[in-house]
């Protein structure tokens, strides 16, 4: 069996080479060659669309920014939809608006193509090691037919109900995700300027009741002064909008993402929206005037 892989950037590229490495062969395409290449050195074959990559595969993967793309990926000239045969599946792994995944899926079904949402967490080191939380919405049987293929990438695969349910997680897990790391930058830069070592700060805390995943992610970084994405902070506005849209929609106000994320909006307006998301500490650097470095 062929799988299709579409979007080759930060997240999409190791995920295609542990298929690679799981044995899969894989056809590939993305809108930039340099990433194509590198897959293809690394075994894949070269699609020449997104249409001719679901000609040659029952099973495609798409990995794109956002719900727009997807779309054009999927619905639009030359697509994915053109080419896929009847009882083809889609598995969109990108972070999408889940309306957005319903809509194309309602669109997939009018030629018998099958879509799950399957966004995913864990960041670039996860997407290397294979150890990524996968969370799906869609069919369960369609989840069940795509289970090896997703824990070749993924350690936790978690079905999360009706298609869209996968994106409607991965936005619980972003709200939680920026205010963590805004919560991280708050009590940092108080420490730092109080005149505590963050260094030793961390130390102190990480393994008591504030240490989490994000805190052991992001704090070695903000010490070390790397911003190097990682999850760029526009990726992370874009999952808010995300989120804020889906609550409005829903009837829930979310009053502590929209700070969050006008703090975001000013580090994109200062330059820092391809920096990843844990120069949130700028923000509060910048308003105390202290630098929380090793
Ligand atoms: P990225 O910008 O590095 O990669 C996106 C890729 O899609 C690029 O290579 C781009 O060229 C390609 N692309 C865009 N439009 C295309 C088109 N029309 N046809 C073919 N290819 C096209 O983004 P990323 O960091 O890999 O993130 C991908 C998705 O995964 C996003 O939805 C993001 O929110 C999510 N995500 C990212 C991370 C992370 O840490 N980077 C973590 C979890 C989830």
């Amino acid at each position: 069996m062929k799988i299709g892989f579409i979007g080759l950037g930060i997240m999409g590229k190791p995920m295609a080479k542990n298929l690679l490495k799981a044995s899969y062969s894989l056809v590939v395409f993305d809108i930039n060659k340099e990433a194509v290449k590198e897959v293809v050195k690394a075994g894949g074959e070269e699609g020449l669309s997104s249409k001719d990559v679901a000609q040659k595969c029952e099973i495609i993967i798409t990995m794109l920014p956002n719900s727009p793309h997807v779309k054009a990926v999927v619905l639009g000239p030359d697509g994915v939809i053109e080419g896929a045969r009847p009882g083809s599946i889609i598995i969109d792994m990108s972070s999408i608006a889940p309306k957005a995944s319903q809509e194309i899926a309602i669109e997939a079904s009018k030629k018998e193509i099958e879509v799950i949402d399957a966004p995913v967490s864990g960041g670039e080191p996860k997407a290397i090691d294979g150890t990524l939380s996968i969370m799906v919405g869609g069919k369960k049987e369609i989840f069940d037919k795509c289970y090896d293929i997703l824990s070749k990438m993924g350690k936790s695969i978690v079905h999360c109900g009706e298609i869209g349910a996968g994106n409607t997680t991965k936005l619980a897990n972003q709200i939680i995700v920026a205010l963590n790391i805004a919560a991280m930058s708050e009590a940092f830069v108080l420490g730092t300027k109080a005149g505590v070592n963050p260094e030793v700060l961390y130390n102190a805390i990480r393994g008591g009741l504030a240490g989490s995943n994000v805190l052991d992610a992001k704090a070695p970084m903000v010490l070390d002064g790397n911003f190097k994405p990682g999850f760029k902070i526009d990726l992370h506005i874009k999952d808010l909008t995300n989120a804020i849209d889906t609550g409005h929609e829903l009837g829930v106000p979310l009053p502590l993402t929209s700070q969050i994320m006008e703090i975001l909006q000013a580090l994109k307006v200062d330059g820092k929206g391809q920096c990843d998301h844990s120069a949130i500490i700028q923000f509060y650097e910048k308003l105390a005037k202290v630098e929380v470095r090793k």
